[in-house]
Order: structure tokens, then C-alpha cells, then sequence
């Protein structure tokens, strides 16, 4: 094929030939963009050794850009539609293996041991954005422990992963994934990259597993409940959500915690920093165990 299967003229006809609907349900919008295309894989820094799982190859336009650069590519589909697509469009690239699965139900572990010797497991995706979420935390708290994630998916989650302190995307989403990874958005996409055009911007979201994590947290599930409880009504002070989570007859161990870690009595959540609310779960542990 002289086009690649991005190509809007060769997308378009490849969908008119096997009379393709897109299915809304399923958050179908294909990527017709060469450069955005290149933003994602340059994104991905990869090696002719890494291992790549994609989750939806939808007619195969990203994946096809990953198989030319990678030993083995491993793309994920839940819609059985487009298997006799993916088995045309896919033909030429033999280091690819299409899974007629839903993603959130895939054994990643045993998929990968069939692969042994290669190299960093990437995860590479233009995801279904309805489930971005359960996708991106199954990943990245899941068995396989990929070195590096490039999703795209809506600009707004993108930038509320992405936050810091005193910013208003800044929450409990940004501190459950910053500790676990390194976050960076490599690029924002216009609706018009994709066919059809999704009803918001996009943007793509880079996840590097720390060498050395900077965060050591003792008590993962109390952080957890602390961070989620603390923005739970971002207007209010750390002090009234605190209460909330542990009792309002704890007001004046709170109040006193709060000033221990020398913050002002009236803080709000979205001004502390991830070492703050580790430091502010250890007290907690402490005075509350
Ligand atoms: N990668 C293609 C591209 O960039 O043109 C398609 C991306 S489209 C945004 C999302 C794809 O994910 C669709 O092909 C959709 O069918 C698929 N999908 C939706 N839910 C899924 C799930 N639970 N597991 C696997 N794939 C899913």
C-alpha cells in the first residue's frame, strides 16, 4: 500500500468498503492525523526491543506505526467488527497479535510471557475516553508494571493528572497518579484529528515509572482515604473535610495536627503539596490509630 491506513482517503475508504458504523458506546474516534501519529509514537521513545500493548487498535492506524518500529505489538480490541478489518489492514506486519477482548478483562501477565526476551513493556493507546480511568489505574496498579504509558485521552483529565498545588485541576486524580509515575502531557489534539470528531479536545499523556519513587507512603489505604476525603468539598477547609472523615469530636486533635505540620488553620486541600499529605497521613496513623 502506497498510503498508510491513517490516511484519511484510505481510512475513509476502508470504512465505506466493509460499511463500518461507528459505535458512540464504544468511544470510537479514529485517529486520521499523521503528525499527531508521530506526536504519540515520538512520545513513546521506542525501541526496537520494547514490547507494546495497545489498547483498541479500532482499523489499526497507530498500530500500524507501532509494528514498524517495535519487535512485538499486542493490540486489544473489544469490538469483534472490526476483527476481519484488523486482519486485512494488518496483514503486512507479522509482529502484531490482535486480542478480541475487553481490555479491563485481559490477562496482560500470561499474554506478555508468551513474548520472553524483550525488552520495556509500553503501553501505547488513543483510548476509548469513557473508560480512561479504570484503564489507566488497572495499568499502572496492575500485574504487568509497564516502564512507560502514552494514552491519549480528554485534555481536561490529562491536565488534572498533570497538576500541581494551587492549580485548579489540582486533586485527589493528579496526587493518586503522580505517585505512582511521572506525568507530562506531550501534546494537545484538536477534535479534527480524529474521524469523527469527538465533542472535546484531547491531549496526549505520558506515564514514566520513577527509577527510585520520591514518595514513600507507610500507609497506603489511610492516604488514600485522607486525599479523596480532603478534596471531597474542595471549597472547604482541610479542618471541616478532616472532620468529616474522622469524626467531628476530633476537631482539636485536627486542629492541632494541622498547625504541627505548620499549616495555616484555614487550608485548603488543593494547597498542599504530595509530601504534605504523606506527612499529614503519618500524624493521622499516629493520633488516630
Ligand atoms: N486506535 C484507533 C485509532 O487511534 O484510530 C482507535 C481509537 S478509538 C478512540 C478507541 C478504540 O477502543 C475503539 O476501537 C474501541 O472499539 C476500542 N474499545 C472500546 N472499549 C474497549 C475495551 N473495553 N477494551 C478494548 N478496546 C476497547
Amino acid at each position: 500500500h502506497a498510503l498508510d491506513i491513517a490516511d484519511p482517503i484510505r481510512t475513509q475508504a476502508i470504512l465505506r468498503r466493509y460499511g463500518f458504523q461507528f459505535k458512540k458506546s464504544l468511544g470510537q474516534n479514529f485517529l486520521t492525523n499523521q503528525r499527531v501519529l508521530s506526536e504519540i509514537v515520538d512520545a513513546a521513545d521506542l525501541q526496537p526491543t520494547d514490547i507494546v500493548v495497545e489498547i483498541g487498535p479500532g482499523i489499526g492506524s497507530l498500530t500500524e506505526q507501532l509494528a514498524r518500529r517495535v519487535q512485538q505489538v499486542i493490540a486489544v480490541e473489544i469490538d469483534s467488527r472490526l476483527m476481519p478489518i484488523l486482519d486485512e489492514t494488518l496483514a503486512p506486519y507479522d509482529n502484531v497479535q490482535v486480542i478480541n477482548q475487553d481490555i479491563l478483562k485481559t490477562d496482560l501477565k500470561t499474554l506478555l510471557a508468551s513474548y520472553p526476551g524483550h525488552g520495556a513493556v509500553k503501553v501505547v493507546a488513543n483510548l476509548p475516553y469513557y473508560i480512561t480511568t479504570p484503564i489507566m489505574f488497572n495499568l499502572i496498579q496492575g500485574e504487568i508494571q509497564p516502564d512507560r504509558l502514552v494514552l491519549m485521552m480528554q485534555k481536561e483529565v490529562a491536565q488534572r493528572i498533570t497538576s500541581k498545588p494551587k492549580s485548579k485541576h489540582y486533586g485527589s486524580l493528579s496526587i493518586s497518579v503522580q505517585t505512582l509515575m511521572a506525568t507530562n502531557i506531550a501534546a494537545i489534539v484538536p477534535k479534527t484529528a480524529f474521524v469523527p470528531q469527538p465533542n472535546v479536545d484531547s491531549a496526549v499523556l505520558v506515564l514514566q515509572r520513577y527509577t527510585e519513587s520520591p514518595y514513600r507512603i507507610s500507609e497506603p489505604e489511610l492516604f488514600e482515604k485522607i486525599v479523596t476525603g480532603s478534596f471531597q468539598q474542595r471549597r472547604k477547609s482541610l479542618q471541616n473535610n478532616l472532620c468529616h472523615i474522622f469524626g467531628k469530636n476530633q476537631r482539636d486533635q485536627i486542629v492541632d495536627l494541622i498547625s504541627s505540620l505548620d499549616l495555616p488553620a484555614q487550608v485548603r486541600a488543593e494547597q498542599l503539596s504530595i509530601d504534605q499529605f504523606i506527612a499529614l497521613t503519618d500524624q493521622c496513623a499516629e493520633r488516630f490509630a
